[in-house]
């Protein structure tokens, strides 16, 4: 097990790289299966999605687009408070089988979101594919069709995911270290 300290705190690996490859060509397996008439349309949600997708990517060998979206989050000036905008949609979604891919889905606000403003987009094929999933943490109903990892409700970094900016780089998944952050006085 090797250790990183990310803004002072102590994180042990988790899933090695190797684990994480395993479980994408899994996923990129039943993608090629399922989907492989469809010519479908990833849409990866930036920024913690870039390694899986990269990685995904390259596993895949049916006819696909990929494109890049972003939830932009700001305070409303109107009685909404916080706006979550989906931002770089151009293509036409009508017709087509779009799938999202995620880094992780947690309580499933960000992904129920997103998939409402694809809809009002026009898609109506939507699936979602992603790296991890905390099951214990999710509070939606929408199914999600392909998982690579099910993991905990522990707060993870590396291979994409990111601890306020830092941790993106890693090419393993860490977990925090509660032990190590004791700190001994
Ligand atoms: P949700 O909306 O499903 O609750 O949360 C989704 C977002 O929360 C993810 O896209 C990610 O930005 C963040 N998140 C949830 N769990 C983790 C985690 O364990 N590590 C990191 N780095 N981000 C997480
Ligand atoms: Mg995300």
């Amino acid at each position: 097990m090797s250790k990183v300290i990310i803004h002072g705190h102590t994180f042990k690996t988790k899933i090695s790289a190797a684990q994480i490859q395993k479980a994408v060509t899994d996923v990129a397996r039943q993608i090629n299966a399922d989907l492989k008439d469809k010519k479908p349309l990833f849409l990866a949600v930036l920024n913690g999605s870039f390694m899986f997708v990269a990685d995904l990517m390259k596993k895949l060998t049916i006819e696909c687009e990929i494109s890049f979206i972003k939830v932009a989050s700001y305070e409303g000036t109107t009685s909404k408070g916080k706006i979550n905008e989906l931002i770089g949609i151009n293509e036409d979604l009508k017709g087509r089988t779009v799938v999202i891919i995620e880094d992780i889905i947690d309580t499933g606000n960000t992904i129920e979101n997103i998939m409402e403003q694809l809809k009002d987009h026009g898609a109506v094929d939507i699936k979602i594919a992603t790296l991890l999933f905390k099951p214990d943490a999710y509070i939606k109903t929408i199914p999600i069709e392909y998982t690579a990892i099910v993991v905990p409700n522990d707060f993870l970094v590396g291979y994409g995911l990111d601890y306020n900016g830092l941790g993106r780089n890693l090419a393993d998944i860490y977990v925090l270290d509660y032990n190590a952050d004791v700190i001994v006085k």
